[in-house]
């Protein structure tokens, strides 16, 4: 199972988005595009007719800063946003069917811009950001509004960040751009502050569950597997859409019990598991390990109550309470900052397994009272 694919994106705009599936509470670039930029999620409907309507009055503010949990549709909602200003049929907009609307899909809108961190970067880089304010700076080339999204926004650098506040504080006209970000406290507070700041809820469970049960990925799958992923995504139903793409329930399920032999020392070797997960790749690891400490500290806390609303591993809430009872929650706490910690390795060239390793290693070591 690749944890990171390239999809071309040739409806919207023909750029290879990088689809994060399982990332933790970093991924902001699209995990799932719907073919249609003219309609967004159900859970967004309300703050979307809000835009319109404010298009509408040409009251349209000059930055727009899209907060939100990783795997909600922030970015989604963004470019739908951008559809709706450039579009040419003012009464219909996004209309899907006027040259503006046909060249965003297409990738070749001449005011259109998308910014996210290049190659194998981490970052937006100033030379980035440079090209696209030079190009917000032209006048308009198609029709009235130049448009940038930033996607995570709190992956500028700090040089890139500077350049992009001078374009805030002196925007040129007709001029919006739009910063999608799940870690917007990232950004400086002298950005921020020159946003329109639009927060956006994580979806209503019951909302999430009824959009799932309608893809066609997770569809299939039985009312008990759609809840058990959206607990898993922590509520965020494209992450969950993701999970279900990618057979993330089987996957995690196998490595959990390597997870739980290596606690009660069953002769398995935390080098050989960590070599299978390396192949899943870093942040998937991460996930499943953030997952079951992070559960593992509930339980503890809470004295063993399975029926916790907060576990993302509900199905597991049996077996991960055994596993909770004896550990000491100082050591927990500890590791689970070591696991927050690996998340850096995760766009570097570190290899996935050996930072497995080190944290499986450390797994040995906080599970010991299993095994006295
Ligand atoms: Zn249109």
């Amino acid at each position: 199972m690749p944890h990171r694919t390239w999809r071309r994106c040739r409806r919207h705009c023909a750029r290879y988005w990088r689809i994060s599936v399982m990332r933790e509470e970093t991924d902001t670039a699209p995990l799932d595009l719907p073919a249609d930029l003219t309609a967004v999620y159900p859970w967004q409907e309300d703050i979307w007719q809000q835009w319109q309507a404010r298009c509408n009055t040409d009251a349209v503010p000059h930055a727009v800063l899209l907060s939100g949990d990783a795997g909600i549709g922030k970015a989604h909602l963004a470019l739908s946003m951008a559809a709706h200003l450039l579009c040419s049929d003012r009464e219909h907009a996004p209309c899907g069917q006027c040259p503006e609307c046909r060249f965003l899909q297409a990738g070749t809108h001449a005011d259109f811009h998308y910014l996210q961190p290049g190659g194998d970067s981490k970052w937006i880089r100033i030379d980035q950001i440079r090209e696209v304010i030079d190009a917000l700076n032209l006048t308009a080339q198609r029709g009235r509004y130049k448009v940038a999204i930033l996607a995570p926004a709190d992956s500028l650098n700090t040089a890139a960040a500077n350049a992009l506040l001078k374009t805030l504080e002196e925007p040129s006209a007709d001029t919006v751009l739009f910063l999608v970000s799940a870690r917007p406290a990232r950004l400086p507070a002298t950005i921020r502050s020159r946003c329109q700041q639009l927060a956006l809820a994580t979806p209503q469970r019951a909302a999430a569950l009824a959009w799932l049960a309608t893809q066609a990925e997770s569809a299939t799958l039985d009312a008990r597997e759609r809840e058990q992923l959206l607990d898993l995504a922590a509520g965020a139903p494209l992450r969950a859409l993701a999970l279900a793409r990618e057979g993330g329930l089987a996957a995690r399920v196998a490595a959990f019990e390597a997870f739980a032999g290596l606690a009660r020392g069953k002769g398995i070797s935390p080098v050989s598991v960590a070599a299978e997960w390396g192949k899943e790749g870093l942040d998937t690891a991460l996930f499943w390990l953030y997952g079951w400490v992070h559960d593992l500290i509930l339980l503890r806390q809470l004295g063993g109550d399975i029926a916790a609303p907060a576990l993302r591993n509900r199905d597991l809430a049996g077996a991960l309470q055994g596993l909770a009872n004896p550990l000491d929650l100082k050591a927990l706490h500890d590791w689970l900052g070591r696991i927050r910690g690996a998340r850096r390795f995760v766009s570097s060239s570190v290899n996935a397994g050996t930072v497995v390793e080190d944290l499986l290693l450390d797994w040995v070591k906080v599970s010991a009272p299993h095994r006295r």
